[in-house]
């Protein structure tokens, strides 16, 4: 494998809805850097006011965000569907492509301060696997804004089982694994079958799942809300900005709360003054803090079900599980996997914080330099998202449903809507729901030269292919206009 090389790195960046962090492969594994602070990871927020001459970014945004909330900027990867809509911070906008590269430059500069003469041979980025195109686009897009020299992308779960992968190289042969990410902003699951042979590492993902609005966050959300109704505070009579004040800071503390029992059985949260004369102080037990998140534990249950039922796969047949992302130090998930799967299958050699870059950084390596690299890295992946067009009456035609393994090909016919049309879009959509209204439209293909004919006359045949580098073409046909259309769009 790859020396390590200090001031050529291959880079991953984890570029996370609430925290981000950066490694690098060296020739012992991964090796991630500390900002000065010595912390491993940085907050994805950006913070500005129109005092600043620029930008403020990082875990110093987020204790601005805490007194000054209206000109922060938290968990703008949830945003990265629409990458240029304008978010006003301070007296200025901001698109989300605009502040991820902030974050993702901001955390790259450490790296780079670390070093003299740092010239990093490149960088992977890492996105949650169910984006869609777009959204894979516009993290792209926000990593060139930011001046790297992009390697490519890779999705989180498949990093952090490529960390996973190499950590346990010389003890793994075919394995069973699933990822467990329970972040700031989504719950991800995927059930992989990782086989290790002495020239190949293959990642064939099996089924996955999770829902994008469950997280830390949410968790947050939902103590806040216990803490103020314990506390008996009540704010109507305050300004709209006292009240966000107010609100902020008690999130704050719900945060610090529930990190805290993690580890202990009981906490106590006392803020003074958190608006003139009002004070917080409030006794809270892991018990009360894990009851009033119980909603999404049921939902996890659910989708735990969910994605074991489409991966055809019983508990027993799990070998291992992954535990990422901050929330699942939650005790209460050990509960639920020994219940789900078994407690004792959980896998505890590996940060939860920190493989999803880290594993981004060997993924970095590999693409920098395959030839030293003694192994080849298969990826084989299914789609996340349902493929298919926009009917006129704003219902989605599926060709391809989530979940398909990919390579996939699929063929539909459909016909003209209106009397003697020359000309047809077909609209491209990625997504989950019935209506296309929904979903994530990723492309239009426009088809000319059609035979006048009368609504419903023209059969047209759409033709759906994936391939394994999550390339879609399209092929559109009408026999009788003498049609055939052909165009790629990019899944990944
Ligand atoms: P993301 O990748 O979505 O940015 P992370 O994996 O970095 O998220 O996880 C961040 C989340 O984990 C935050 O909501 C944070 O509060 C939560 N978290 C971190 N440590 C703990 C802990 N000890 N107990 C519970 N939640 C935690
Ligand atoms: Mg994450």
């Amino acid at each position: 494998m790859r020396v390590d090389n200090e001031k050529k790195p291959a880079l991953g960046i984890d570029l996370g809805t609430t925290y981000s962090a950066i490694a690098r492969w060296t020739d012992k594994g991964p090796k991630v850097y500390q900002n000065p602070r010595r912390e491993y990871t940085w907050a994805s927020v950006v913070y500005y006011d129109e005092r600043q001459t620029k930008p403020l970014v990082g875990n110093l945004a987020l204790r601005k965000a805490i007194v000054d909330p209206v000109n922060a900027i938290i968990g703008v990867k949830r945003m990265m569907d629409d990458g240029n809509q304008k978010i006003p911070l301070g007296n200025e906008e901001f698109t989300p492509i605009e502040l991820s590269s902030m974050i993702l430059k901001d955390v790259y500069e450490y790296a780079e301060k670390t070093t003299p003469g740092f010239d990093p041979a490149g960088v992977v980025v890492t996105v949650p696997y169910y984006f869609t195109a777009l959204q894979s686009s516009n993290t792209a897009e926000a990593a060139s804004l930011a001046g790297l020299n992009m390697l490519g992308v890779i999705q989180e779960p498949i990093a952090a089982a490529l960390a996973y992968g190499i950590h346990e190289e010389d003890s793994i042969d075919n394995e069973i694994i699933m990822v467990f990410d329970l972040g700031g902003g989504t719950f991800d699951l995927t059930i992989f079958k990782l086989i290790n042979e002495p020239d190949k590492l293959t990642f064939d993902v099996l089924a996955t799942g999770g829902d994008d609005r469950l997280g830390g966050l949410d968790f947050d959300n939902e103590l806040t809300d216990l803490i103020q109704k314990k506390s008996g505070l009540n704010f109507t009579q305050h300004s709209k900005e006292e009240q966000l004040k107010a609100k902020a800071s008690i999130l704050e503390a719900a945060k610090e709360a529930k990190e805290i029992l993690s580890f202990e059985e009981f906490t106590e949260i006392i803020k003074p003054n958190i608006l003139p004369g009002k004070h917080i102080e409030v006794d809270l037990t892991r018990e009360e803090f894990e009851e009033c998140i119980n909603h999404y534990f049921s939902k996890m249950d659910l989708i735990l079900d969910d994605v074991l039922e489409k991966s055809s796969l019983s508990k027993q047949d799990i070998d291992r599980v992954i535990k990422v992302g901050g929330s699942s130090r939650i005790p209460k998930i050990d509960e639920l996997l020994e219940k789900k799967i078994d407690a004792n299958k959980v896998y505890g050699n590996i940060d939860p914080d920190l493989c999803v870059a880290q594993g981004a950084s060997v993924y970095a390596a590999f693409l920098d330099d395959r030839i030293q690299w003694s192994k080849e890295i298969e990826i084989k992946t299914a789609t996340a998202h349902a493929l298919g067009v926009g009917l006129s009456d704003g219902r989605f035609s599926v060709l391809i449903p989530s979940n398909r393994r990919t390579p996939c090909e699929a063929t539909r016919m459909f016909t003209t809507n209106l009397d003697h049309c020359e000309e047809l879009d077909i609209d491209v959509y990625q997504g989950s729901s019935k209506y296309i209204k929904n979903n994530m439209k990723i492309g239009t293909i426009q088809v000319t030269g059609l035979e006048k004919r009368p609504a419903g006359e023209l059969d047209i045949d759409i033709t759906f292919r994936i391939n394994q580098q999550q390339t879609v073409s399209i092929t559109v046909v009408q026999k009788e206009s003498k049609i055939r259309k052909m165009e790629s769009l990019n899944l990944a």
